[in-house]
């Protein structure tokens, strides 16, 4: 390389700390500024689809996660009042290694961003903690982009990447006005446990033998699957919003919880038994952006800044993780300064209309996991009933999870392969 890029990200989330690794790999130079003091985000679990897998294997980092990781064997879809098995997929784990050579795992967040952290540090990149940006901006004097900080301190490097997440600084910089996040009309009840909380043997058993499970209801659902090597269960329960507006989290009363799920599957109550405590967070979302790119192709914004979705596929941090490997991977083939605009305007080009593409899904498997009981869901429980006893769905299924269609095109995507693809179609130079 001749020309050797200076990038700083603003934000060390998934996103950030995604394409500071995939950047730094690219040779460049990467300078991360987080806000926050430390990275602690909210403990709470992550399910690891193969699309990412396949990268962070790519980065060396499987060993790493494998101290960690739970490996769900099998996937169940139930109904919600008895607990019927709609669909069960018993070599879940095993038919999603064969299909896509990458697995599906669940981990604690805190894990995987504290493995891709020291990855980036390892690789020279610098993570400067406890420096909020203020707002980025255009240098017509040199034509670079800037970043003023929170405590007035300007920086400037050839290209500003935004991956400040759902509330994002960076994406109003871009726009040039303010830009709040959407409510989606969902909240979401966090919890996670550990053994330790758990009395009951049965209950011990599910939560260290990993098996990812949900079970869908009238305008709600639940998802629950292990973490930390089968010492912590995650369980996550999606129902209608019912927060002030100006308020996107707060504790939440458990009782009122419970009531939310009384009559549900008896193990699902059982493990709302075990809980102590809980938040509830709104589920937000945006309106797609024209573009994820300034008009001089040196400011982009990743992750959730510019497609925050529904966590109904688990795909706002995996899609995260693809945003950063394709950046830097495309400025892998990045020699020269000039470069540089063909470079980030391919980035988007294969990035937005996936990022947009997957965030719609997600809407769209809320329809098919909330449905009332009636003639729709009937009709949608003779498509689960349609395929019992095979191995794998193999008709367009209502649990996208397992449905060959979506599941192919959102787990099969290798985003080495379509970087390379891409500049040999679209040379940068
Ligand atoms: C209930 C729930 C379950 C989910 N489960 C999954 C799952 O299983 N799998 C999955 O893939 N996704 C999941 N997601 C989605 C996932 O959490 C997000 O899509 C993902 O974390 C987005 O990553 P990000 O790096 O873009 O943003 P963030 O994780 O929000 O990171 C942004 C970072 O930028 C920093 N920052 C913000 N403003 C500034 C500033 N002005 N200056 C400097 N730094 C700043 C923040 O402190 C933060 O560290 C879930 C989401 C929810 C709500």
């Amino acid at each position: 390389m001749t020309d050797k890029l200076s990038i700083i990200i603003v934000g060390a989330g998934i996103a950030g700390l995604s394409a500071a690794v995939s950047c730094a790999l690219a040779g460049h130079s990467v300078i991360v500024l987080e806000g926050a003091t430390e990275l602690a985000e909210i403990g709470a679990g992550f399910q690891i689809t193969p699309n990412a897998t396949k990268i962070l294997q790519r980065w060396g980092l499987e060993g790493e996660m494998k101290k960690t990781w739970a490996m769900p064997s099998s996937c169940t879809v139930h109904r919600y009042a008895d607990g019927k098995a709609l669909w069960h997929e018993a070599n879940f784990a095993k038919n999603i290694q064969r299909k896509y050579e990458a697995p599906f795992v669940d981990m604690h967040r805190v894990d995987m961003q504290k493995i891709l952290y020291d990855k980036a540090v390892e690789l020279g990149a610098e993570v400067r903690l406890d420096h909020k940006i203020k707002e980025v901006r255009m240098n017509d004097e040199h034509g670079l982009p800037e970043l003023e900080q929170m405590d007035g301190t300007v920086l400037s490097g050839d290209l500003v990447v935004g991956a400040d997440g759902l509330w994002s600084r960076c994406r109003e910089s871009m726009l040039g006005s303010k830009d709040q996040p959407l409510p989606t009309g969902d909240l979401a009840y966090r919890i996670v446990l550990t053994l330790d909380q758990i009395q009951d043997e049965e209950l011990k058993q599910f939560v260290s033998n990993p098996t990812l499970h949900f079970w869908i209801g009238p305008k709600a659902h639940a998802v629950g699957y292990s973490m930390k090597s089968g010492t912590m269960y995650n369980l996550v329960l999606l129902v209608p919003d019912d927060l002030p507006p100006e308020v996107s989290r707060r504790p939440a009363s458990i009782d009122e919880m419970k009531q939310l799920f009384e009559g549900w599957d008896p193990i699902l109550t059982r493990l709302l038994g075990c809980v102590t405590t809980v938040d509830k967070w709104k589920l937000m979302h945006r309106a797609e952006l024209e573009s994820w790119t300034n008009k001089e192709k040196n400011f982009v914004l990743i992750g959730d800044s510019c497609h925050p979705m529904l966590p109904y596929l688990a795909q706002g941090a995996n899609s995260s993780i693809e945003d950063g490997c394709v950046l830097g991977r495309v400025l892998s083939y990045v020699t020269r300064r000039e470069q540089l605009p063909r470079a980030v305007e391919l980035f988007e080009k294969l990035r937005k209309s996936r990022g947009e593409k997957v965030a719609r899904e997600t809407f769209l498997q809320r329809h098919d996991f909330h449905m009332e009981d009636g003639p729709e869901q009937q009709a949608r429980d003779k498509i689960f009933d349609s395929q019992q006893g095979k191995e794998e769905a193999e008709v367009k299924f209502p649990s996208r999870w397992n449905c060959p269609e979506v599941q192919s095109w959102l787990y099969g995507y290798d985003a080495y392969q379509e970087v390379v693809k891409a500049v040999k179609q679209h040379p940068l130079s």
